[in-house]
């Protein structure tokens, strides 16, 4: 199983790249499944477009519109295959059986039935799936999240039952943080499950967060790697026993945004009614605090996905009223810095050093949180690249380690 993401598909010259790659692994036998997604920034121009044509939300037909992006890919991407004197046929989502839930814009696969694929894979063809996408339980064409062609892949790579899923992308694999914010970052040989899905969730972006879910549960492991190169990539896969870093690296996420509510009355139930409207939108709270309550009032912080605040300030205004609250506060300019590590568990020095690293650097921590083997802190968005560098250089993270 391979998937391509974007940037290796960007332009014709690259999906022709892919296609001898393709080739070249289907020469060594054995059946080869790829899944592609849509070309370069194509599924941002189209979500542009859709805002330039109509204001409103529109989820059914916002999902037809964006599935097109894969659709254009898996086409050419079998041409260019067919091309090289190799039989390759293209499958929509729904056409490799992909089955989600009928939630628009975040469908999770709720089952595969990928005879299609298999008949295809056996009569010796290429199969090329269209990523992101599948068709609900309703029969509408579905979309599963922003990054879903990573979950697409490894959903078919355990339906098969591939041997890896391999996560072909534009660097060379999962490196201590973003290399395109720190230049000495270094790439990791191997990660457990849980630091990339710790990872995955404090905004590492080269695995979305759902693909990472579903190969741990599935026990498919990823190697991530650079469709540009031959150079083995990073694996993901069960514990490894014998290396655990203390720190495996340092994430961030920009998409972010903090809501307050002020001077809710600190009361028993409170943060259950606070956070039960929010959930029930599907919006996704991430870190939350809630401060010392002075003269039986209190303030609670969270932070959430920047582009749900639409959907969440007329709940927040509601909520703020019906609780009896002073009213509530939104700031979209934050972002959420992490260290993430497997030894962090038996070491409780970790969190210290990276707020201390922070301090000298004048960098203003508004909101902590932590879970075994991550601390998260939310900081000024404009000081976030600065944050990673400094939380990477403190832990000696890079090549000069
Ligand atoms: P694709 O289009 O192949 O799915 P993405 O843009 O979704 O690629 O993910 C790859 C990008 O993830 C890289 O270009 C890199 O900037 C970013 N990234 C963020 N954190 C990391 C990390 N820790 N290791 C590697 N890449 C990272
Ligand atoms: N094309 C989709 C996106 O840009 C899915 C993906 O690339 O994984 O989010
Ligand atoms: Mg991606």
């Amino acid at each position: 199983m391979q998937k391509y993401g974007g940037s290796s598909v960007a332009d014709p010259e690259r999906i022709r790249r892919v296609a001898e790659r393709v080739v070249t692994s289907a020469g060594r036998g054995g059946p080869v499944c790829v899944v592609v997604s849509a070309m370069g920034d194509t599924t941002d121009e189209l979500i542009r477009l859709a805002s330039q044509v109509s204001p409103g939300a529109h989820p059914r037909e916002r999902d037809m519109l964006l599935t097109a992006g894969e659709q254009i890919s898996i086409a050419l991407l079998a041409m260019a295959i067919a091309d090289l004197g190799r039989e390759a046929v293209s499958f929509t989502g729904s056409q490799a059986g992909i089955v989600t839930d009928t939630a628009h814009g975040r469908a999770r696969i709720v089952e595969l039935r990928a005879d299609r694929v298999r008949d295809a894979l056996a009569a010796g063809k290429v199969a090329i799936v269209a990523g992101f996408q599948g068709v609900s339980t309703a029969l509408d064409v579905t979309t599963l999240g922003r990054g879903g062609s990573d979950t697409t892949a490894v959903a078919l790579a355990a339906a098969l039952g591939a041997g890896a899923c391999e996560i072909y992308t534009d660097v060379d694999g999962v490196f201590t943080a973003d290399p395109r914010i720190v230049p000495d970052a270094r790439k990791l040989a191997a990660l457990s499950y849980e630091e990339m899905l710790e990872l995955a969730a404090a905004g590492a972006r080269v695995l979305v967060l759902r693909s990472v879910e579903y190969a741990r549960r599935s026990g498919v492991p990823i190697h991530v790697r650079s469709s540009f190169t031959d150079a083995d990539g990073t694996w993901v896969r069960g514990e490894d026993v014998l290396e655990q870093a203390i720190v495996s690296g340092v994430a961030h996420d920009t998409g972010e945004a903090k809501a307050t509510i002020l001077g809710v009355p600190d009361r028993p139930g409170i943060a259950g009614r606070v956070f039960r409207p929010l959930a029930d939108a599907g919006i996704s709270v991430d870190l939350i605090v809630q401060n010392v309550s002075a003269a039986g009032r209190t303030d609670i912080s969270f932070t959430l996905p920047r582009d749900s605040l639409a959907q969440a300030e007329p709940i927040l205004a509601e909520l703020a009223a019906s609780v009896g609250a002073d009213g509530y506060a939104c700031d979209r300019d934050v972002a959420k810095v992490s260290l993430v590590g497997a030894g962090m568990r038996s070491d409780p020095g970790v969190a210290v050093e990276m707020f201390e690293a922070l301090a000298e650097a004048g960098i203003n921590i508004e909101i902590i949180s932590t879970s075994s083997i991550r601390v998260s802190c939310v900081v000024r968005a404009g000081e976030a690249e600065r944050a990673v560098q400094v939380i990477h250089d403190r832990f000696r993270l890079g090549e000069g380690g």
